[in-house]
């Protein structure tokens, strides 16, 4: 029989209360209960603050909880407050709990991606301005003299921007006040967001793109799940087509989440929303300011936002009424996150779809394995754009036969290749040279007694960078000076630098073209995404002549005067092992050769080459997509990888290599009998140790259908807890295997 173990009660705690399960944004899956002040009005949803230990959380109420445990009644400490905002919906509380299910991250993990809106939440400030007004002061210094003046035009300024400009403290602008000069008035509020206006300027569309762009029209209009593959070919204009579904969805008043892979290198995709809409969107990534990242929150979730465009966390926002989400680059590395949840925001947008019961677009011009096969089974509608806008021809690409027709030893840019750069500038064209390496070489080497440079912490060389005078490890970011003297064996003048950066890629082309105007692009160059929006601006202005760059430059940009795409060392990504080496070089090299040839002219690409007679090169010589992914899907389907069977990581890492290995192999130990999974390993992780954590990994393949999340979580339940300097990472879907 229960009873209350109560020896004393008192009339307050026989009083039933309303108590709620609320979710804390920590790393555990479990709720906490927590008790309803009077007075206070609640529903379940609703984003709350909770005392939690010692701190105050913001948290949200999560499901109701009418049958409290007795014993806990007189304890359960009482929610603070309720934030004034939407409560999360059913919809986004629910892509909460299949997101952590799936991946195994916590929910309350989960959950802070969602709550990510900062600290400045809340009604805006009334911001106090000051206006010139009454007569000038009896008493008149320097100081008061420039605020005059600044104020003479008889606007409204922030008391504290007024202050700045004027170069003077805010006690001189208080006292101009206090003798009637000025007057303090509130400022106006920000402006409400203008909405996109899907007639602003309606594109004329080939005969190719109107059948795509009806496609799109009518998936935006079914309220329905469905996942359509935009497949157009580099510039084909797949934007143009899928801003036709969202030109549907601000019609009907709902919202659109287009997803980007790097939201820093989407400036031109901005300008090109707002000559088409009018207004640009709303801006979702971790570069925001604390103050516009509440803003936009906020209107998203009280849906004054429309569109937000957004990094893959802009998956987890509170939406008021989402529509539908557009994947660019759906093919893109930069949508698995592998920190803290890991997990794919492709993948995760489907589910979100299949939730909100609303349409998906995922675009490319180079699908992963997986949205290829699913539009080839027809579980995706396939939308096609074969042919470039305008008329223009895909590039022409031709490989460069490094072992018959390679450089100079040293140099890294072939006779053939500097040549037809060299043509491309002399026409005033611009030339891309492609090397996904940062840094001006690699590895640096003492002649003398063939000591390496490697980072004392990672399983890695150090990356000598010239323009930081630093050697740097590119995994923890431990850097050093450049030395000049072996450290092991002191000899001097001895130290080379083996195999190419980009940096020193700029080296030999300022060599070889003394005249040209170059520029690199290289992440570790770019200080804010600002500057970075600046100098693709200058590339697309046509005053560089010859661009340097990494994967950065890959990625979507229009540059209307290039028209060669050199790729310096085609094979880098091959080389590693992984079963998905082959595809990721494909849809790089592809994109950046994508390039080229764009809005004048024909396009060239070279491939620098060790393996001419490799499957991708030859696929991308002879534009045969087709024959790539034929022998890459059957390659797959016969070794039942992805998307063909399904595939796990377990990564355990610890502070000394016998502790990592033993917990993994104790692990493997304690895998479910199960016919249709596969345990693989323990072996060493590739990258062995990072950041001095030694690294193992276990995989886990499993037949397609099945529930490999449940099979892994009954598996750890039974584990040991990680003690010590002990991790455990479930990765899902691991984008490397
Ligand atoms: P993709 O993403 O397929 O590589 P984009 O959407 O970037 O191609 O389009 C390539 C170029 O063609 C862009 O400069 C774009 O503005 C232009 N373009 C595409 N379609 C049209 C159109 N219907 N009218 C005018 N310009 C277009
Ligand atoms: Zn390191």
């Amino acid at each position: 029989r229960a009873v209350y173990p109560l020896l004393n009660p008192t009339p307050d705690a026989l009083m039933p209360r309303r108590v709620v399960d609320v979710l804390v944004p920590v790393a555990l899956d479990q709720t906490y209960s927590y008790s309803v002040p009077e007075g206070l009005d609640l529903t379940v949803g609703d984003v709350v603050t909770v005392p939690l230990a010692a701190r105050e959380v913001t948290a949200v109420v999560w499901a109701e909880n009418p049958n409290p445990d007795p014993r806990l009644h007189n304890r359960l400490k009482d929610i603070s407050g309720k934030l004034d905002v939407p409560p999360l919906r059913e919809e986004l509380r629910r892509f909460v709990d299949w997101v952590s299910t799936y991946t195994l991250a916590s929910r309350g993990m989960v959950a802070r991606m969602t709550l990510r809106m900062g600290e400045h939440l809340g009604p805006e400030r009334v911001r106090l301005g000051v206006r010139l007004v009454g007569a000038p002061p009896a008493r008149m210094t320097a100081a008061r003299a420039r605020v005059l003046d600044l104020l003479s035009d008889g606007l409204l300024r922030p008391k504290s921007e007024a202050a700045k400009e004027a170069g003077v403290s805010v006690s001189v602008i208080e006292g101009l006040v206090d003798e009637g000069t000025l007057t303090v008035e509130p400022m106006p509020r920000e402006k409400p967001m203008q909405p996109p206006d899907p007639a602003f300027a309606e594109p004329d569309f080939s005969p190719e793109q109107s059948a795509a762009a009806a496609e799109m029209h009518a998936l935006a209009q079914k309220d329905d799940f469905a996942v359509a593959l935009l497949d157009g070919v580099t510039g084909s204009g797949k934007t143009e087509v899928y801003f036709e579904a969202v030109a549907e969805i601000i019609r009907k008043g709902r919202q659109a989440l287009i997803l980007m892979p790097e939201i820093a290198l989407t400036g031109q995709f901005l300008d090109r929303f707002s000559q088409r809409f009018g207004v640009r969107p709303i801006e979702w990534h971790s570069e925001l300011t604390p103050r516009t990242r509440a803003r936009n929150w906020l209107a998203v979730a009280n849906g004054e936002a429309q569109i937000v465009v957004g990094a893959r966390s802009a998956l987890f926002l509170p939406y008021a009424d989402l529509g539908l989400i557009v994947v660019d680059e759906e093919h893109d590395q930069a949508y698995k996150q592998s920190d803290g949840a890991h997990y794919h925001a492709r993948d995760m947008a489907v589910v979100r779809g299949h939730i909100a019961k609303i349409p998906v677009v995922l675009s490319s011009a180079t699908p992963s394995v997986e949205t290829e096969v699913n539009a080839r089974t027809g579980r995706y509608t396939r939308i096609a754009l074969p042919s470039r806008f305008g008329g223009q021809h895909m590039p022409q690409i031709e490989a460069i036969d490094l072992r018959r027709e390679g450089p100079p030893r040293g140099r890294f840019i072939s006779p053939p290749l500097a040549e037809a750069v060299k043509f491309a500038v002399e026409r005033r064209e611009q030339a891309l040279l492609f090397l996904n390496r940062r840094g001006y070489a690699p590895l640096t080497l003492c002649r003398a007694c063939g000591h390496r440079f490697s980072c004392n912490i990672c399983d890695a060389w150090l990356v000598d960078h010239r323009f930081r005078q630093r050697l740097v490890c590119h995994h923890c970011g431990f850097s050093m000076p450049r030395p000049h003297q072996c450290p092991q064996c002191g000899a001097e003048e001895s130290l080379a630098a083996i195999g190419p950066g980009v940096e020193r890629l700029q080296e030999e082309v300022a060599n070889l073209f003394p005249e040209a105007r170059t520029m690199v692009l290289s992440s570790d160059l770019i200080t804010d995404i600002e500057t970075m929006r600046s100098e693709l601006n200058e590339i697309a202005e046509g005053r560089v002549d010859i661009i340097i760059g990494t994967q950065l430059v890959a990625k979507g940009h229009n540059f209307p005067r290039l028209n060669l795409v050199g790729v310096v060392d085609a094979d880098l990504g091959l080389g590693n092992g992984d079963p998905r080496a082959a595809e990721r070089t494909f849809q790089l090299l592809n994109q950046v050769i994508g390039r080229a040839g764009r809005e004048q002219g024909r396009g060239v690409g070279y491939l620098q080459t060790h393996q001419p007679e490799h499957p991708v090169m030859k696929a991308l010589v002879a534009s045969d997509r087709k024959a790539f992914y034929d022998s890459e899907i059957e390659a797959r389907e016969r070794a039942a990888y992805p998307p063909f069977g399904r595939l796990a990581a377990l990564i355990i890492a610890a502070a000394n290599r016998p502790d990592a290995e033993g917990f993994a192999r104790k692990l493997v130990g304690l895998a479910p009998r199960e016919e249709r999974v596969i345990v693989l390993g323990p072996a060493e992780a590739p990258l062995a140790v990072i950041k001095g954590r030694h690294r193992f990994r276990i995989l886990v393949k499993s037949q397609r259908v099945f529930d490999l999340s449940g099979y892994l979580r009954t598996w750890l339940a039974a584990a040991p807890k990680t003690k010590g300097s002990l991790t455990l990472e479930v990765d899902i879907d691991p984008q490397s295997f």
